[in-house]
């Protein structure tokens, strides 16, 4: 079952993603060649502790992080840990923080010093991907839509689409219904309604959309071990459009 949100719901989850979005912006200067992934999770882990709010990833489904965090071709869940930050990486970290019983989710990728041109045409394209699914979003519009604009984009680009992994309801839950899979056809799948929260997240890959899971059961990297990249906001649908509740 697809929820609308009450009134009252609505104000937790916009504090829940107002607080995800403030711990993205409390990472960014911390993440430069050197630094852990192990302690960008234990940072963000207290930032969002300091905010009243718990780091929605620790614990669900037994995932050991705070928050997930993929290097290169890790395209998501990856595990923090002793690997060390290298200049010219780039470092998708997705978070989700629970405040008073809801959540806010969103996933960014960014630079590590300077990336290549590639990189950079991945980070930027992917980025760009997610604004064209976001901006299909009002009350009446269909789940397929978003899809729809998220993977002409990427066609467009030439960049591979993740599609084992989708989009999400939220809200008492991270991961609520509908689906919300980065393709689809325009006018197909659930329609989505005013005071539904919904999070979009385009997964695009230089290469080849296949991905495999490695041996520790949650990191998910690409099949051809190109890079790949993360973006996602979590919105309330309106009746004349949407409001990103994760912003930065
Ligand atoms: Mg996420
Ligand atoms: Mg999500």
């Amino acid at each position: 079952m697809i929820t609308i949100k009450t009134p009252e719901e609505i104000e937790k989850l916009k504090i829940a993603g107002a607080i995800v979005g403030e711990t993205h912006h409390y990472l960014e200067p911390y993440i430069k060649p050197g630094i852990t992934t192990k302690e960008l999770d234990l940072l963000a882990e207290e930032f969002i502790r300091s905010k009243g709010a718990t780091p929605s990833f620790k614990g669900l489904y037994g995932f050991p992080g705070s928050v997930c965090i993929s290097v290169n071709e890790e395209v998501v869940h990856g595990i923090p840990g002793n690997r060390i930050l290298q200049e010219g990486d780039i470092v998708s970290i997705d978070i989700g923080a629970c405040y008073e019983g809801y959540h806010g989710d969103s996933a960014w990728t960014y630079p590590v010093g300077k990336i290549s041109s590639e990189k950079e045409y991945l980070l930027r394209h992917t980025e760009e991907s997610l604004f064209k699914g976001l901006s299909m979003i009002h009350d009446g519009a269909h789940v397929g839509d978003i899809g729809y604009a998220v993977s002409e984009h990427a066609k467009k680009y030439q960049l591979g689409v993740v599609k084992e992994l989708v989009g999400h309801g939220v809200g008492s839950a991270v991961h609520e219904e509908p689906d919300v899979p980065n393709y689809g056809k325009k006018g197909k799948g659930p329609v989505l309604k005013a005071g539904m929260v919904i999070a979009v997240e385009p997964m695009l890959n230089l290469g080849t959309p296949h991905i495999y899971m490695l041996d520790d059961e949650w990191t998910i990297i690409t099949a051809d071990e190109k890079p790949s990249a993360h973006f996602e906001h979590t919105v309330l649908v309106e009746n004349d459009g949407y409001t990103i509740l994760t912003k930065r």
